[in-house]
């Protein structure tokens, strides 16, 4: 049913506002003054007001100002009722918030179609809220699905780089230590040869959730880092406190007993781990971390994979970049990680 409070203080022209109404199907409710039509809009909730200007006390350009400040949200049309002499009303009467006016006495004919023409307003206002609400939510939705990686749920790299980059400044801030952990699936290209894409696919996702697992506290991040590798976020974790967490994650893993027959380890499915963690100070920066992490698991993977390894526990020519080896040393078995191998290679 659609509420039409009436207010003027006019009890002649009240009632003949309430009659037409009435003929119009519409329930009316009246007020015939500014404090009682406040108290009425406020208990009946409705659907359109019509009020007179002019009314002692509060005036009706009064209670208007108040009915918008107090639903601002929900937008009630109001029709001001003015007389004809006084033109200057009807200005008055839109800058208060009105949304029309009528000349007393009221024009059922009239009083129809703007009653008819608000209402059409009054949908359409109510239809774009909702698209708007749509949009807002599926905004939201596109925010999150940006910064998560599709395989497996985790956060993805953009996701990863945003978060290390403000937690590395928070750290330094508070100073207070800081520390990434990266992991690599050990003969990951084997896995796939042997058992094919798909379960290569299932293996990721269920490596995710090992390592999803390990990260309990609230600031701890899981990111995939790309292709078969992860990444971890850990705030307030020193480097040696990382590294406990990598190798329980590692445990994590091997627990999955994720079937492996290409692995040169295990049986089953391992990863590689390298922990860095610092107290940040003014020149460091987000990538030095990762850079350290990535040296650290590196030495991981030379030194047999299945293994966690911190960047302070490498030797002077292993933390440097793995390109800066002495060209002395014979080069580690897997320096070419990342060239195709031969067919079968890997296999048994
Ligand atoms: P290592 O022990 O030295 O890490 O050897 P690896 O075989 O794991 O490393 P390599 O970099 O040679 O191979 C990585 C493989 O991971 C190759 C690539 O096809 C596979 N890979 C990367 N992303 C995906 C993915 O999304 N799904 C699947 N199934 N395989 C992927
Ligand atoms: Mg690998
Ligand atoms: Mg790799």
């Amino acid at each position: 049913m659609y509420k039409v409070l009436v207010a003027d203080d006019a009890r002649v022209m009240r009632f003949a506002t309430i009659r037409i109404l009435k003929k119009l199907g519409l329930e009316p409710v009246e007020a015939e003054d500014g404090l009682q039509a406040l108290e009425i809009f406020d208990r009946e909730k409705p659907d359109l007001v019509l009020i007179d200007v002019q009314m002692p006390g509060l005036d009706g350009l009064e209670v208007v100002r108040r009915i918008r400040q107090l639903s601002s949200e929900h937008w009630v049309p109001v029709i001001f009722l003015t007389s004809m002499e006084d033109e200057a009303d009807y200005t008055r009467g839109i800058e208060a918030g009105g949304d029309d006016y009528l000349t007393k006495p009221v024009s059922p004919v009239v009083l129809e179609a703007k009653i008819r023409a608000l209402r059409r307003l009054d949908d359409m206002r109510r239809e774009l809220m909702a698209v708007t609400l749509e949009l807002r939510e599926a905004n939201e939705r596109l925010g999150r699905l940006s910064q998560q990686d599709g395989l497996t749920g985790l956060a993805n790299r953009r996701r990863f780089d945003l978060d290390l980059m403000r937690e590395v400044g928070r750290a330094r801030r508070e100073r207070r230590p800081i520390s990434v952990v990266v992991a690599d699936v050990d003969y990951f290209k084997s896995f796939n040869d042997t058992y094919g894409h798909p379960a290569g696919d299932e293996c990721l996702r269920r490596v995710a959730s090992a390592l999803r697992a390990v990260c309990r506290r609230p600031g701890d991040l899981a990111a995939r880092y790309g292709g078969e590798e992860f990444a971890l976020i850990l705030p307030d974790t020193t480097e040696e406190s990382a590294l406990a967490r990598a190798v329980e994650a590692m445990r994590a893993v091997a627990a999955l007993e994720v079937e492996h027959r290409g692995s040169k380890v295990a049986r089953y499915v391992t990863m590689s781990f390298g922990a860095a963690g610092c107290i940040p100070d003014a020149g460091t920066v987000a990538d030095m971390l990762v850079d350290r992490a990535d040296r650290a698991l590196y030495a991981a993977k030379r030194s047999g994979r299945n293994l966690a390894m911190a960047f302070s526990e490498l030797s002077p020519p292993e933390a440097a970049r793995p390109e800066a080896v002495a060209p002395d040393r014979p080069p580690a078995v897997d320096l070419d990680l990342d060239e195709p191998s031969a067919p079968g290679t890997l296999l048994h």
